[in-house]
């Protein structure tokens, strides 16, 4: 309809506007936190661009005035962040550019693909109403007046005019969609305060951005066919499009608060790496053969529009901890004790004190293997971190009846002795010692154990006793014999 509007270009991003390479967008709307289908699609078009050595761009859509916040813009930002996601440049605001939409909308009117529309509330009603008899979409009378006709003073929208061929776009998830013209109603582009509507806003910003591919859940199917239509009027190539299915809870329903925890930062509280969530939110609709584990490297290198699927995806609570589980033993020793200690320092009822640190650094490669998530670790660094004495009950209190008192004391006797104090020389201790006192191991083992760990988890003995070191473990026989 328009081969080249006279559109001027002075909104546009110059320094990212290269369109021969590739660019993505992720495009939140700022509402609520970052959702992790939210999550999974900013990854996606972070890795398509980092394997095509493109450009990430994030466009904070922010022209629903009543529904956006600075808070939800913060926490999309900071989730983005926490799940190791960088985007390029500043982001962009959706809302700051209502002047070039209203531009590019001018730019329609002069061109007749755009028209001045005078219907009341009511009116619209009614002709929906009759359309939708019909079996097709609103068209609005104004489309084909005069402007001389329009009421003077009376307010009125923009409206797009439907144009009468069908909609065809080529998705490389869902193959080739097509759409019948009378689906689409005159779609309104400014309202009547000049309100810039979403899907004009989007082809304007993807446009100026210069946006060659856009991969998005596929809620957004039918709005590519609207911003489709949109382009061509424009005359502006429209992007490549990639609509992913969105994703499922374990019951096979579409993903709803039902399902628990949807914000990335409640992940990140129940303990998941953003390693791990980067690698399960991956997996999570695009795959590549068998394979589960992925570095970031390889993810970089190895993701394609190709291996998305066209099945929607659901969240597998038992998968997401082995994944994590694995990006945890990639971990160091040094960055989990970071991650879990800072996760503990608000207990105050833990000796978080320099020397403690030390045993949970010295432990942690150990631990690791032991659990599937910083929560799991928190659980396993705490026979370190507690305070003395320990408060005994239940089955503990009973490991430290009857005899267990005085044979510890002998023990306590053999271990201030020793003259190696290491795993080995301690292993080899402890088994002489039940040898020379003529019972089994566990006669040993289950009161030291409680006396030391006070019955929170704790791997073997010899390993314990190495870690804590001869004045602790000396002090916290004390406390019970
Ligand atoms: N702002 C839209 C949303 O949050 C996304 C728009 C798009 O990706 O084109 O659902």
């Amino acid at each position: 309809m328009l081969s080249r509007p006279p559109i001027s270009q002075r909104n546009i991003i110059s320094h990212v506007h290269r369109p021969t390479s590739v660019v993505t967008r992720f495009a939140p709307s700022p509402t609520g936190f970052l959702h992790i289908g939210g999550a999974r699609t900013a990854l996606f078009n972070a890795l398509f661009a980092k394997r095509h050595g493109g450009v990430f761009r994030l466009r904070i859509e922010d022209t629903d005035r009543a529904r956006s916040s600075d808070e939800a813009v913060a926490a999309i930002l900071e989730g983005l962040s926490w799940l190791g996601v960088a985007w390029d440049g500043e982001p962009v605001s959706q809302f700051a550019r209502a002047a070039r939409h209203r531009e590019v909308v001018d730019a329609l009117l002069s061109a007749g693909a755009a028209f001045r529309c005078y219907l009341t509330p009511a009116e619209t009603e009614a002709l929906r109403d009759e359309a939708f008899k019909e079996g097709r979409a609103l068209r609005s009378p104004w489309r084909d007046r005069a402007p001389a006709e329009a009421p003077s003073g009376a307010s009125h929208t923009i409206r797009f005019r439907a144009p009468d061929s069908d909609v065809v776009i080529d998705d490389a998830v869902q193959g080739q969609v097509r759409w019948a013209s009378k689906e689409f109603d005159d779609l309104i582009l400014l309202r009547a305060d000049g309100a810039p509507t979403y899907n004009l806003a989007v082809v304007v910003d993807d446009h100026d951005m210069g946006v060659t591919h856009v991969i998005r859940g596929d809620d957004h199917l039918v709005n590519a066919a609207r911003q489709t239509q949109i382009y061509q009027a424009l005359g502006w190539p429209a992007p490549n499009f990639a609509h992913i299915p969105l994703i499922h809870g374990p019951d096979g329903k579409k993903l709803s608060k039902r399902h628990g925890a949807l914000g990335v930062e409640a992940y990140r509280e129940m303990g998941y790496l953003a390693s791990g969530l980067r690698n399960y939110l991956l997996r999570l609709g695009w795959s590549h053969g068998d394979k589960e584990l992925f570095t970031d490297e390889e993810m970089a290198a190895l993701f394609d529009l190709e291996g998305l699927g066209k099945a929607p995806a659901r969240l597998d609570f038992d998968k997401m901890a082995h994944v994590n589980a694995w990006h945890m033993r990639q971990e160091s020793a040094g960055r989990l004790t970071e991650l879990v200690l800072e996760r503990l320092s608000h207990r105050n009822d833990l000796r978080l004190d320099d020397k403690a640190k030390v045993w949970v650094h010295a432990a942690m490669d150990v631990l690791k293997e032991r659990g599937s998530t910083l929560a799991d670790l928190e659980d396993q660094v705490y026979f370190l971190l507690r305070g003395r004495p320990f408060e005994l009950t239940g089955k503990v209190a009973k490991a430290l009846k009857g005899d267990a008192p005085d044979r510890l004391a002998r023990l306590r006797g053999v271990l201030a002795a020793l003259e190696h104090w290491d795993e080995t020389a301690l292993g080899t201790a402890l088994q002489s010692f039940a040898e020379a006192e003529g019972v089994g191991f566990g006669k040993i083992g289950q009161p030291l154990r409680a006396a030391l760990t006070g019955g929170a988890p704790a791997p073997d003995m010899s390993f314990v006793l190495a870690i804590l070191g001869r004045d602790e473990v000396l002090a916290r026989l004390d406390d019970v014999i």
